[in-house]
């Protein structure tokens, strides 16, 4: 599709070969190709390093960088393995660029399981290889195995003992006779082709009418880029399916990223009953035989349709036609380790190199989707309604200053009062609260001294269920001492601040009759165990749900017509640039939750601040004014998408060191027309896992090419191994 000479082109026994690998180095490396062999861009080779022999991807011809007779030969070409097409290729030497990463670090997430490259084992069946002579003895049992082995289908043997009715000394016994043979059947294919036609769902107009606008793009076959922006509830999943459906017509392979891939048994049972099969997953919960079936499955073009996590999107499709992000504003989609890249941008990318479609679906659109849609970059498809004329849920905020809760307390009387009237009338609430455990602050009520993380700068988290103090960032664990270390008081521990534990006890005191179930990562180990929890919500065997924004996302509760946010203006603390934009995302999704069928939803937020921007706009229901405002004031400051941004964190596990290195970039700073650099100042998060951190910020006008920039920044400025520069090209965490 993509194929230029450079390709294309073999490279033959006795040229340079340059060959990637899969670590943090700084670009290929050169290497000999033996007599015998030819290769090709893609290809996977094994190749020297020092003492070491590793796996690689054929990147190109080789340079003349390196002396002929220092030059070390590849080892060995893995000809069954597929090879990494074109397109990821140059995905990622892109995402590398963009990201100042070194590429090898990108083609790591492009080839995370090695074991996928070999091959999978041959199964072994029974097939019939000659008649029994005459003469020879043929019992019942014999007969049955050869009547249905005639057919000339190849069988797998407890198959064959379960259908034949023998045992498997019967067919061992046959094969020593010859009548029977062993013979290798290839396996099946992991993933069915999904059926496009299976009568599904009769769409409405609005919805109808976006599915056309799809699956016209497709039949374009170029890049373009939709912003599907509807209400919660409205259908976009339904609407979307179709132009999955479309691609899938065209042969081609779709790929769905979703946030939190782990949690949506939903998702995957409306995909099956859709299509009638079970797409291919991508997240960190498979096994490595998941992992190595899933991924050579794509690589050979076996997986029609893939739904993951962000990684989903470094997999080794041949032949993708479609992307489609779902809740595209999230933030889960920014990684914020190892390759610092955001899913949905780099998303777009793959879809312009790839020449496709891509399709970016959320209910609160990113300001970064909204403003590319005005300004034409990106179409735009709109749900104004939930479907079958469900009801958006009444919004109203709930003045704390006005409606205190009693001393101790977080829930104020109006909140209690709805969630007595929704348990009378038979229906569920759901108390949202984005803090695990159960308070979020520990302090010894003699001296002040607040419980910290000794690795990190932050409060530790009481976790009562569990008996213990945790630090949410580093994972230290510890039990709560009995006396103050500071003025040795004994058992003056006070929790401040409310977790959903807290809040679960509380509900005992208000509402003792009410069943409720708490739904956070720390009482949900993994998906079976959130499929069952949402199940019991579905069937009403919950009042009221407690939750963080693991409750947020995706799920559609039938009965649940009465939300709760405990602290709306939790999000908002702390000053980041996306702090309103992420706080209206959420608290919209969490609202969301309310009445989406037949009963009306009604939300109350409580907070210190109803007139703030964030809160009125929730109130109002008017989200296009809130975005307006929002682009106005980044456009004013500069800021992102108007501006660019790159966020150097400084870290070492020696103080002195971390602020040389900090110094020495911010006196080396680069200037120049539309370029600012503010810093170096301690990160938020002064400490984290024993390192000491320190921040600057590069703030540059959109025209502004930031990575050549910060490339020579960094050449200026001479690092010590014992510090860490990480580079985050847009960041989103400004801890
Ligand atoms: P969104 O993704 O916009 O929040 P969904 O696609 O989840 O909306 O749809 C909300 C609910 O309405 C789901 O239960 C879905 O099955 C149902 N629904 C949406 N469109 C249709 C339709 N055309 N026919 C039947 N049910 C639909
Ligand atoms: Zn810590």
């Amino acid at each position: 599709m993509m194929a230029d000479d450079a390709s294309t082109q073999a490279i033959g026994g006795g040229a340079r070969v340059s060959v990637l690998l899969p670590l943090p180095l700084a670009g290929p490396y050169d290497y000999l190709v033996p007599e015998e062999m030819t290769l090709q861009r893609g290809e996977f080779v094994i190749v020297p390093l020092g003492p070491r022999e590793l796996l690689g991807v054929v990147w190109g011809k080789g340079t003349d960088d390196v002396a002929e007779a220092r030059l070390k030969p590849v080892v060995e070409h893995l000809e069954d393995a597929p090879s990494l097409p074109e397109a990821v290729l140059r995905f990622v030497d892109w995402v590398a660029a963009y990201t100042l990463s070194p590429p090898g670090a990108v083609l790591r997430m492009a080839m995370s399981v090695p074991s996928a490259l070999v091959p999978p084992r041959l199964a072994t069946g029974y097939r019939f290889s000659r008649m029994p002579e005459p003469g020879e003895r043929v019992t019942a049992q014999r007969k049955r195995v050869i009547e249905l082995l005639a057919e000339g289908v190849a069988w797998l043997p407890p198959d064959l003992a379960r259908e034949a009715g023998v045992g498997a000394g019967v067919l061992k016994a046959m094969e020593k006779d010859g009548i029977i043979e062993k013979v290798e059947l290839p396996p099946g294919p992991p993933f069915e082709m999904p059926d496009v036609d299976r009568p599904g769902r009769t769409l409405s107009t609005d919805q109808a009418a976006a599915s056309t606008e799809m699956c016209q793009r497709l039949a374009e076959d170029a890049f373009s880029v939709t912003l599907l922006d509807g209400v919660t509830g409205s259908g976009k999943t339904e609407v979307y399916f179709e132009a999955v459906a479309e691609c899938l017509r065209r042969d081609r392979q779709a790929l769905v990223l979703l946030p939190e891939i782990a949690l949506s048994a939903e998702w995957l049972g409306r995909f099956e009953s859709r299509f009638g099969v079970k797409p291919a997953v991508w997240h960190s919960d498979l096994t490595q035989a998941e992992r190595r079936i899933t991924w050579r499955a794509i690589a050979e073009g076996k997986a029609p349709v893939v739904v993951g996590a962000r990684s989903a999107l470094f997999l080794p499709y041949p032949d993708l036609g479609l992307i489609v992000v779902d809740e595209e504003h999230d933030p889960a989609f920014k990684q914020e380790d190892g390759v610092h890249y955001h899913a949905r941008d780099m998303a777009v990318v793959r879809a312009q190199l790839g020449r496709f479609p891509i399709v970016l679906s959320s209910a609160t659109p990113s300001l970064e989707s909204h403003v590319n849609e005005t300004t034409g970059r990106y179409r735009r498809l709109h749900l104004p309604d939930r479907h079958a004329g469900a009801q958006l849920p009444d919004i109203r905020t709930i003045d704390l200053r006005r409606d205190k809760p009693p001393s101790q307390h977080f829930l104020s009387p109006p909140l209690v009062q709805a969630l007595h009237e929704t348990l009378a009338a038979g229906e569920q609430s759901l108390l949202f609260l984005n803090r695990r455990g159960y308070a979020p602050l520990t302090l010894c009520r003699a001296c002040g001294t607040r419980l910290a993380c000794p690795n990190c700068s932050t409060w530790l988290v009481e976790h009562r269920l569990a008996g213990r103090l945790q630090c949410h960032h580093c994972g230290h664990s510890s039990r709560r001492p009995p006396a103050c270390s500071s003025c040795g008081a004994d058992d003056a521990f006070a929790a401040c601040g409310p977790g959903v534990e807290r809040l679960a006890e509380e509900l005992l005191t208000v509402l003792p009759e009410a069943r409720f179930t708490v739904m956070t990562s720390d009482t949900i180990g993994g998906p079976a165990q959130a499929a069952e929890l949402v199940r019991s919500i579905r069937d009403g065997e919950v009042d009221v749900v407690i939750g963080t924004q693991m409750v947020a996302k995706g799920h559609n509760f039938p009965k649940l017509t009465l939300v709760g946010v405990v602290d709306a203006d939790l999000g908002l603390e702390g000053g980041d640039l996306r702090a309103a934009e992420r706080t209206y995302q959420l608290l919209h999704q969490v609202a969301g939750r309310a009445g989406r069928h037949e009963r009306p939803g009604r939300v109350l937020l409580q907070t210190w601040q109803p007139e703030s921007r964030v809160m009125a706009a929730l109130a109002s229901g008017d989200r296009d004014r809130f975005l307006a405002v929002e682009a106005a004031e980044r456009e004013a400051a500069g800021m992102p998408p108007y501006g660019r941004l790159v966020g150097l964190v400084i870290s070492s596990h020696d103080p002195q060191v971390v602020d040389a290195v900090a110094r020495a970039l911010g006196k080396s700073a680069p200037t120049g027309e539309g370029i600012q650099v503010l810093g170096p100042a301690p990160a938020p998060l002064a400490l984290l896992r024993g390192r000491h951190r320190r921040r600057l910020l590069l703030k540059a006008d959109r025209a502004v090419r930031v990575q050549p920039i910060v490339v020579d920044w960094l050449a200026r400025v001479k690092v010590p191994g014992t510090a860490r520069v990480q580079i985050d090209i847009d960041p989103y965490s400004f801890l």
